[in-house]
């Protein structure tokens, strides 16, 4: 007798995809979380979530932190500075063996990027949470990314796409481009490592300080050209991809408000997108990572223009800060999702299941002063409260009591809204940000307010130069007097109208007065 498919389970289409998903969600039973802050203590949420056990690593400096207190179990890695602790690899693999760890997930930052981390892990038997480390490698060089996606007719920024060394070529390409230009460093990242060059005369003298920098900065001195793109928003869109070629995108996030070339306040879905547009540099995205091969979640960066003409700018082959707003909009998990892709299990929806869910703004609440050149503030959080409510989440990794360490990024909290529209995002964020009472230091709320109050933001019509155009300290100083002496009138108002109130109870007659005791 002839066995069919149901008989025979085993034989029956995606049955091999069934017994290796078993296999692997075997074999992912503690993750250790290579970070620390909100992240670390964002990831394991879902971990925790997903019935998985989480490990945490911590410096000399988060002995008392949130996600080391949060995690199942947890390992000390050195001392405050990262090289000695949390970019410490070799270290954090032979504690992930000791533990028995089966997955490691980076977060962002740190070892996150680094594909010799994710190679080695894999070495020891690790399963690394995030892209393979030749999809790392490519995508890590902002010049090996274009090479690669070259051949897919995806939009670049007029350019080299080749590394510059001599003045030469350099000012061909520079004529022919016109400048205003910018001079890049292949393998910089965070804002770091770009020139503006105005004119001719300064091309040479910058082209050398650029790749000297590069050198010393990011240990690769290669740099080249773009065309400095002067009205531009940053607009980039979410991956996901699997093992079986399965590759969707979670629509965009607009992340233009930036301060030194960094991202400050992120939005989805942005105001600028047409629904063609929207879909054309949906599809350009996937069509990029296809191109590497990418599997985990990922980001795909595009500048666009003031024609609405979109060039891409790189590929971040890790979960992104910002990722909260994808979120809120779509209602997917995306910690949970790179767990279930690192694990062998396919995507469980499609490109047309997904949609966009009403609106979500994201501030970057950073350990600065607004009023000082954004200079980092450290010191401790004496006073803590955040904000709660339908649509707003704060994800942070601080509490009261805690100094914010110099060693790290700044960062101290997301403060993220969700609404039906922009406006309702917006109205909760301003809401939230009033109740946020964070003292002991100075922070980006008050800039955050500013930005959320402000003509520009408020109409949609701004683009990644809205500091320098719109911003000076003495412009918020301006605002926040404004508030309060907007908030000592409605004080005194409502103090106005109390006394009155006061007043009648006091002279209505006294039969009147005793019949509503
Ligand atoms: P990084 O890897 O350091 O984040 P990106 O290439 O992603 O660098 O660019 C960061 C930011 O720098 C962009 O969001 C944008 O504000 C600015 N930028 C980058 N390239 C250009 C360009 N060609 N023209 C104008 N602005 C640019």
């Amino acid at each position: 007798m002839v066995s069919s498919k149901e008989d025979n389970p085993d034989k029956a289409p995606g049955a091999h995809l069934k017994i290796k998903i078993f296999y692997n969600n075997l074999i992912m039973q503690k993750i250790l979380v290579a970070n620390r802050g909100e992240i670390a203590l964002r990831i394991m949420r879902t971990i925790r979530k997903m019935g998985i056990k989480s490990v945490a690593v911590f410096s000399e400096a988060d002995r008392n932190a949130p996600h080391v207190l949060f995690a199942d179990e947890a390992v000390f890695l050195g001392p405050a500075p990262s090289a000695l602790s949390y970019l410490d690899g070799e270290k954090i693999i032979a504690f992930a063996k000791k533990l028995g760890v089966d997955g490691i997930h980076p977060g962002y930052g740190f070892l996150s990027e680094n594909a010799d981390f994710a190679q080695k892990a894999a070495e020891a038997g690790i399963n690394f949470i995030g892209p393979d480390p030749a999809a790392m490698r490519v995508m890590g060089s902002k010049l090996a990314a274009k090479e690669c996606v070259k051949q897919f007719n995806i939009p670049m920024v007029p350019g080299t796409d080749q590394a510059i060394e001599d003045i030469a070529p350099a000012k061909a390409i520079a004529a022919k481009i016109g400048y205003p230009l910018l001079i890049k460093a292949s393998a910089g990242g965070g804002g770091k490592g770009m020139r503006v060059v105005e004119k001719e005369a300064d091309l040479e003298e910058q082209m050398q300080r650029a790749t000297s920098e590069a050198k010393s900065s990011f240990g690769d001195g290669a740099v080249f050209i773009e065309k400095y793109i002067s009205s531009p928003r940053h607009i980039e869109i979410q991956v996901l991809a699997d093992k079986y070629g399965n590759v969707v995108h979670l629509f965009e996030r607009e992340c233009s408000i930036q301060r030194r070339h960094q991202k400050v306040v992120e939005e989805s879905p942005s105001t600028i997108l047409t629904p063609e547009l929207r879909k054309a540099m949906g599809a350009a995205a996937v069509m990029v990572a296809r191109s590497c091969n990418y599997t985990s979640t990922g980001t795909v960066e595009f500048l666009l223009d003031d024609q609405l003409n979109f060039y891409f700018l790189e590929m971040n082959t890790r979960l992104q800060v910002e990722h909260p707003v994808t979120e809120m909009i779509t209602g997917k998990d995306l910690v949970e999702e790179q767990i279930k892709i690192a694990r062998g299990e396919p995507l469980d929806f499609t490109q047309d299941d997904l949609s966009i869910n009403g609106h979500s703004i994201e501030l970057r609440v950073y350990a600065e002063d607004p009023l000082n050149n954004f200079l980092p503030s450290i010191g401790t959080l004496t006073t803590y409260i955040k904000p709660a409510g339908e649509g707003v989440r704060v994800d942070d990794g601080y509490e009261e009591g805690m100094a914010i360490p110099i060693y790290y990024d700044p960062m101290i909290a997301k403060l993220v809204t969700h609404g039906k529209d922009r406006l309702d995002a917006l109205q909760k964020m301003k809401t939230a940000i009033e109740e946020y009472n964070i003292e002991g230091l100075f922070t980006t709320l008050p800039f955050g307010k500013f930005v959320f109050e402000h003509a520009a933001f408020l109409s949609g019509k701004f683009d990644t130069h809205f500091i320098q155009d719109h911003y000076t300290p003495e412009k918020l100083k301006e605002k926040q007097k404004q508030n309060a002496e907007l908030a000592s009138i409605i004080a005194l108002k409502y103090w106005l109208n109390a006394q009155k109130e006061i007043m009648i109870v006091e002279t209505v007659p006294s039969n009147w007065k005793n019949r509503r005791s």
